[in-house]
This record gives structure tokens, sequence and C-alpha cells, in this order.
């Protein structure tokens, strides 16, 4: 039995963030203390975005009311999957029980604003040391995009890595444009979810048929939907949001049996789950690529100490 106490927070977004699912102001999200039989600390985040298949804050503000002032290891387990952002702040903050030491760190991928405001956003981000960008498109016109990248990629010094990210937002018409554009250049890492997540057949073509690599993301936000679309043919970048992605035990287990490409991805959490999810990279994400947490410069700071 562990006690339990939660708390939940709201940090509006610096510069609201702009993607082809629309436009988003403030992640709001819960954490979670847990106090074991020797008087450890345990600490969690449930960072939900019901757009992505999560539960919603108020559902997982819910279920943490229902456990009440203590909770199980057999609470734990029996979280729905339906609450996979829960699943997995709960396991993770009883991991981090047991947890002394800090995350070792990894390379960031810096998120560049939307749009031509990239242009005047990446020589800050390579002043702090990012050598990876990630830009989103599939907002404008094809071609307004398309001129934009060539400008960008003119900007960007030799040694930059860009990777895109259409949320889906791409037609299978524009997703051939642009993976025709991207045939001539080389500096771009990955292309990630470029059609929705129904398009996943064609994706797979797209991915024979052109070199630039296509990550899915909006297609694997759980464990469950990766582990189907591996067993459906995909053996190209899987993005792991991983802190709405449920059980990371059930990922460590299904890593364990598959050797899978994976990038792993931020919800715009606090540190809580960002630690979590380090610790977890460095066992399970694939080291060839920069990890899609460079994010917190979007953010304003947690309205109180996270670990009071
Ligand atoms: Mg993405």
């Amino acid at each position: 039995m562990y006690d339990l106490k939660f708390r939940c927070y709201q940090r509006p977004f610096r510069q609201p963030l702009i993607t082809h699912h629309g436009t988003w102001k403030t992640r709001e999200g819960i954490i979670i203390h847990l106090r074991d039989s020797q008087g450890r600390n345990g600490w969690g985040e449930i960072a939900p975005i019901p757009g992505f298949g999560s539960e919603t804050l108020a559902a997982a503000v819910e279920l943490c009311q229902q456990f009440g002032k203590t909770v199980s290891d057999e609470n734990i387990a029996q979280i729905p999957d339906s609450y996979p952002a829960s699943q997995f702040a709960f396991e993770a903050a009883v991991t981090s029980l047991s947890i002394a030491q800090p995350p070792p760190q990894f390379p960031v991928a810096a998120l560049l604003p939307t749009g031509s405001a990239a242009l005047a956003a990446w020589p800050e981000a390579w002043q702090q040391g990012k050598r990876t960008f990630k830009w989103k498109i599939g907002v404008d016109a094809v071609e307004r995009e398309i001129k934009l990248l060539q400008q960008l990629l003119s900007h960007l010094p030799p040694t930059a890595k860009l990777r895109l990210d259409a949320n889906g937002g791409l037609t299978p018409k524009t997703a051939q444009i642009w993976l025709k554009r991207l045939e001539r250049t080389k500096k771009v890492e990955f292309l990630e979810q470029p059609l929705s997540p129904a398009e996943f057949d064609l994706m797979r073509e797209l991915q024979r048929q052109y070199t630039t690599p296509l990550a899915l993301d909006e297609s694997v936000t759980t464990i469950a939907q990766l582990q189907d679309c591996y067993h459906r043919g995909w053996r190209g970048i899987f993005i792991v949001k991983i802190a709405i992605a449920g059980f990371p035990h059930r990922l460590r287990q299904f890593c364990q049996k598959h050797p899978l490409t994976l990038v792993f991805s931020s919800v715009f959490e606090t540190e809580i789950a960002r630690n979590a999810a380090f610790h977890l990279a460095a066992e399970l994400a694939s080291p060839d690529y920069a990890l899609g947490f460079g994010t917190d410069s979007w953010l304003h700071p947690p309205p109180f100490p996270l670990k009071p």
C-alpha cells in the first residue's frame, strides 16, 4: 500500500502551439505523490492528450479521487487501458520509489514554431546546443510550405538535422509531392505521420517507394496500437509519446521480443514525467535519434514546486 496525494496543474504555452490538430494554449495535468511503508517518496505525472486517444483530465482526476488516500500495486495494475496516461504515471511513480539517481541526459530535437516563424527561431536553439530541429507541416498550402522548407534548409548549418511532422495532415497527393521534393535533400531526418492513421497501408507503401524515412506517431499513441502496426508490417520509425502510451512494462516486454526503432517524444510534460521518460529512453529508445523533448521553452514554469 502507498499513501497517495495528487495535485492538478495548468501551464499556459508561452505562444500557442499550432499543428494540424489545431491550437493548444494550456497544458493541464496531475502530479501524483506516493509514499511507501519505508517512507520513500515516488512521483508521477498524468499528462493526458485526449485528442491522441488518452483519457481526459477530468477522468484522470476521478480515478485519483476513487483511489482515495491510499493505492496498492493491485489497484494500479487494474487501471483500465482507456487510461493510458494514468497507467504510465502510476507505474512510473512506483518505479521512482527505488530510483535515487537522476536520469541520463540525451540530445533533444528543438521544436520550431510553425510556419515562417521557424526561420527566426532556430539560431537561438542552435546556440543552446540543439543540432536536431523539428518543424510542423500540413498546416498551410503545400507550395508555400515547401518554399519555406527550402529557405529553412538553406539557412540551417550543414550539420543540422531537420525532422518534419505533418500530424496526419497530408493527403495521399500532397504526401507524394512532399516526398518527391525530399528526395532531393539529405537533410531531412524523417517525416512524421504524413497521413491519418486510417491510411496505414498507403504509408507503408510510401515508406517503400521513397528514401526519406517515415515515422508513425498518431497511429501508435498506445502500446497496443504500436504492437498492431508492427504486426501489420511497419518496420520504420515509431514515435513513442511514452507519457500517454500506457504501462511502461508492456513496452519493455514487447521490445525484448521485437527490434524496434523508437524515438521517444514529449507531450509537454513537466520534469516529473520527463525524468521517468528519460530513464526508460536509456533502456528502450534508439541511440541514433535525438529525443523529441526539446519543448520545455514552449511552456511557462509549473505553478508550484513539483516536489515540495
Ligand atoms: Mg508527431
